[in-house]
Order: structure tokens, then sequence, then C-alpha cells
């Protein structure tokens, strides 16, 4: 068995949350250890990382909004109520990007064609020009316009299973045929957006496709989507990789969602992923941290993603 890529882009010194915010390195710390043991370290294989130029971030945002988070001022300064940012946050997500960027260049390279990337913060919300919702660079973003400029494909999937909306990932790609985003998410919830009836525009439309769950959906419900409709989706689509958003905010006991699922649930959209992957795109599938704000949740659904996504 090919073993799964494994990048930790977190440290507790860099990207430190003010007191009691739930967007903290301890949110990863118990999922991090728990990867240490025998059992996990037979499936992984640490990821080369290498660090890429700024220039690729204003490949979705606008250079001035990248100007800004690299000159952002102060400690603890605020972008909104949620959204923090301190001297070492810009570094922090460009850490998670460029680990990203490696495993996408080892899918198409060497391998491993299966890679997750474990860190913070989060890159879902964040738009051309705007942080959000704990997100200041979107890394599933500027990794999908990589794939297509640097390997010369012509289409990228991203599949978001975190329970927030991934509206800052919809709104890049609203418009575009060659990257097809796919969203399983709790609605109504924050940030609002992510209804049925929102599938893209002009030469995009049909290439945004919103799953939106009611409170309470449980793991078999949650299995049954990603069966009957997501691995579908992916497979006419027929991409050359597949990006997933991973979030495991939607477990039954984080604080933030409220949805019912557990490691089963995670487990086996990680199986599902991979052998849809298998079949579309040479394996490729490659795995980013976005939400979950519960350690002791997020060690649970982490270990039992990357168990399914190493077809176990
Ligand atoms: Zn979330």
């Amino acid at each position: 068995m090919d073993p799964i890529g494994l990048a930790i882009a977190s440290a507790p010194s860099k990207h430190p949350a003010p007191p009691g915010h739930q967007e903290s390195h301890e949110r990863l710390a118990a999922a991090i250890s728990a990867l240490q043991e025998p059992e996990y370290q037979a499936l992984i294989t640490p990821l080369n990382t290498s660090e890429y130029n700024c220039g690729l971030l204003s490949q979705v945002h606008s250079e001035a909004y990248i100007d800004r988070l690299a000159n952002y001022p102060g400690e603890d300064q605020r972008h909104d109520e949620e959204t923090f940012q301190t001297s070492s946050s810009f570094d922090a997500s460009c850490d998670m990007t460029w680990s990203l960027l490696s495993a996408v260049e080892a899918a198409f390279g060497e391998g491993p064609a299966r890679s997750f990337v474990l860190g913070r913060p989060p890159g879902h919300h964040a738009g051309r020009e705007q942080a959000m919702g704990f997100c200041l660079v979107n890394h599933v973003a500027v990794a999908a316009q990589y794939a297509l400029d640097r390997f010369g494909v012509d289409r990228v999937a991203i599949v978001d299973f975190d329970v927030h909306h991934g509206n800052g990932t919809q709104d890049l790609f609203y418009d575009r045929a060659n990257v097809l985003y796919l969203s399983s998410h709790q609605h109504p919830l924050y940030p609002g957006t992510g209804l049925r009836t929102e599938r893209g525009a002009d030469g995009g439309e049909g290439f945004t496709v919103n799953y939106p769950l009611a409170v309470g959906t449980a793991d078999s419900e949650f299995i049954s989507l990603f069966e009957n409709e997501v691995a579908p989706s992916l497979r006419q689509f027929h991409p050359d990789i597949v990006l997933v958003s991973a979030g495991f905010d939607g477990h039954a006991l984080d604080p933030l969602g409220g949805l019912d699922l557990t490691g089963v649930g995670f487990n086996s959209v990680g199986r599902i992923l991979r052998e849809t992957a298998e079949d579309v795109c040479k394996g490729r599938v490659v795995s980013i941290m976005e939400g979950g704000y519960n350690p002791e949740a997020n060690r649970e659904s982490i270990c039992n993603y990357i168990k399914g996504i190493a077809g176990q």
C-alpha cells in the first residue's frame, strides 16, 4: 500500500490565538500526537515541503489584499469580529498553502498521490480580497489554480465537507467550468450561503454544486450523499486531481456545528474519495484541514479520515 503523505503545518508559536478563541493550536494537538502512534505511522510518510513565491497567492487574491496581509500592523488585529491576525499569521497561512502546493506537486510527480495537510489557519472562507471566518489565504483555491497553471491540466475538482459553506472558494470559481466545486455543509449556518440554487454563473453554470444538510444529519445520510451524489459528480467531471477542504466541524461534539457525524462517517468519505480518485485521476486526492474545533473529535475524525484515504 502506498503511504499517505502528511505535512503538519502548525506550531503553537505561529498565529497564536487570542485567549478563549476556538481557532487555536490546541484544537489540533490531540490529532498530531495520535498520528505519532505506530498504527498511523504505518500509513503515512512525511511529505517533503518547499517554499513558493508569494506571487502565486495573487493568482486568486488581489495583490493589494496580499500586500495588506503581508504588512499587517501590530499584534492581534482583527479583520472582523472572529478573524484575527498577529505578526506571524501570514507566515502560518503561507506554510499551509506551500505544504498544499508541495502535496499537489508530489501527486503529479513522484508521489505520494494522496496527502493530508494538517494545520491552521483554515482558508475556505477567504475571498479575493477579504479575510473572513478565521481564514486569511484560501489555500485550496491557490492550489487549484496552481494545478491548472503548473501542470497544464484541464480540470480540478474541490470537495468541501466542512460544516460551514466555503463561500470564498465558491466565489473564486463561480464562473469557471474547469474547477468543479462540490460542498456539503449544514444549512442554515454561517456564512449563510450554499443553497442548492447556487450552481455557478455564465460558463461556470453547473460547476458549483451545493448539498445543504439539515441540523442533526448523521453518518448514514452523509455517507449516502458521498456515494450517490458526490462520487458520481466527480466521475462525470473526470478531474485530473481531487482537492479536499477537509473540515471536521460536522462532528457531533463540535461546538460550532449542529451535525451528528462521527469518525465512521469521515472514514467512509475518505474511502469513497480514494476509490473515486483511483478510477478518475490516478488516485490523486490531496486534502487540507479546514475547520474542527473540539480537540478530541478532531483526533477521532482525522485519524479515521486518514485511514479511509489509506483504504482502511
Ligand atoms: Zn467550518
